[in-house]
């Protein structure tokens, strides 16, 4: 049995699918002690630069972990900005001088964040690129530039210089040393490729965890609902600050305990202000969103981390009403709007619940 996987670029894919009746007559063998098929376990690949684990439970074959597998590579092979054979490294190697021809997936993910550039008025901005090679944030090496080094790599990072050429299929950054940096945006754009897989594949459920950034796909077996934990940015393998209750709900975190170094005590992390060059320092340590697709959530936990909490409560209000936010402070607060309320289960008790109106506390 088959199907046929669409990708969102339009190109179609031939999958075998496990049929469902074998399925059936294997829960009746195993009533009497048998069962044909195993179940394999989640599987574990390392991929866009982090640790990528997916659960497909009972229906999970071989082939469709594969499939799966297949299209993360792809999709970081296009994506990846320190790889130097990348199509991505290619439109930066090409700033300033040419156009170059991009793919689908390059094509929808940069005009996805080039629209929540201009939505946020730059706080979250693709082209961030010249300020993330400039801290080496993550890497073996990173260092607290000069401030004249950041000066000069934040006046390259600018939105507006990003041409798109739909028709053409292009991308032309028209600055040379212009740099794409689509790690704010494309594990998010990832799940959603894994949930137009396995929605071809009628899988009624899974867990999808790119790097933390997590799709509870359907329900759990029996019917209820995934529970989800948001990790403790003080102490990520304490319990966690709070956990949600999800269906079909993409839950995505930008911390500042991700990726970070510590030079002379201060924590310099990889969320980056393009406006200042550093590291946003506005007394937010975590930002949570819950939302139905992960492109957005992915997009906007990155910017609502650098907006900070009023005016990222804002922008979710004005732009994005059903989506679920939770952001924590230094000062150990959690400020949470209605959405987020609708899926919360617990919050530790380390941490002071707020609404959102609250968020004059929060700088
Ligand atoms: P992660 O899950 O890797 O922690 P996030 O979604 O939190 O990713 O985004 C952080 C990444 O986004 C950084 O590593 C960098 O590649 C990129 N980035 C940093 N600052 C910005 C920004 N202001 N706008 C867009 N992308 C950014
Ligand atoms: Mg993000």
């Amino acid at each position: 049995m088959t199907f046929t996987y669409t990708a969102s670029d339009g190109r179609r894919f031939r999958v075998r699918r496990q049929a469902v009746i074998p399925c059936v007559l294997c829960a009746a063998a195993l009533l009497f002690g048998s069962c044909a098929r195993q179940v394999l376990p989640p599987q574990t690949t390392l991929v866009m630069n982090t640790v990528c684990t997916i659960n497909l439970f009972e229906a999970g074959t071989q082939e469709l972990y594969d499939t799966i597998a297949q299209r993360l590579t792809e999709i970081d092979a296009a994506f990846n900005a320190h790889d130097p054979a990348s199509l991505l490294s290619a439109v930066n190697a090409a700033a300033g001088t040419a156009p170059v021809r991009v793919n689908g997936d390059l094509l929808a993910v940069i005009e996805a964040a080039l629209s929540f550039a201009r939505l946020t008025g730059g706080a979250f901005d693709p082209s961030i690129g010249p300020l993330v090679r400039l801290w080496n944030i993550g890497s073996e090496h990173p260092r607290v530039p000069a401030p004249h080094e950041t000066a000069a790599a934040a006046q390259l990072v600018n939105y507006q210089n990003v041409i798109v050429d739909r028709a053409a299929g292009t991308v032309f950054l028209t600055q040379k040393g212009m740099s794409l940096d689509l790690g704010g945006i494309a594990k998010g754009y990832a799940a959603d490729e894994i949930v137009r897989i396995l929605k071809q594949a009628q899988v009624p459920s899974a867990l999808i965890d790119l790097g933390g950034n997590i799709y509870a796909y359907g329900k759990k077996a029996g019917g209820a609902p995934w529970k989800i934990g948001i990790k403790n940015p003080f102490d990520t393998s304490a319990t966690p600050a709070a956990a949600l209750s999800a269906v079909n709900k993409t839950i995505v975190t930008s911390g500042v305990y991700e990726r970070y170094f510590i030079e002379d005590g201060v924590r310099y992390h990889h969320l980056i202000d393009p406006h200042t060059g550093y590291p946003a320092q506005n007394g937010t340590v975590s930002v949570t969103i819950a939302a139905d697709s992960s492109l957005n959530a992915d997009a906007l936990s990155t910017a609502v981390f650098i907006l900070g909490a009023q005016k990222g409560f804002e922008l979710l209000s004005s732009a994005f009403p059903d989506t679920g936010a939770a952001i924590i402070t230094d000062d150990r607060r959690i400020y949470m709007n209605q959405p987020f309320l609708d899926l919360l289960d617990h919050v530790s008790p380390e941490f002071a619940r707020e609404p959102p109106q609250n968020q004059a506390h929060a700088r």
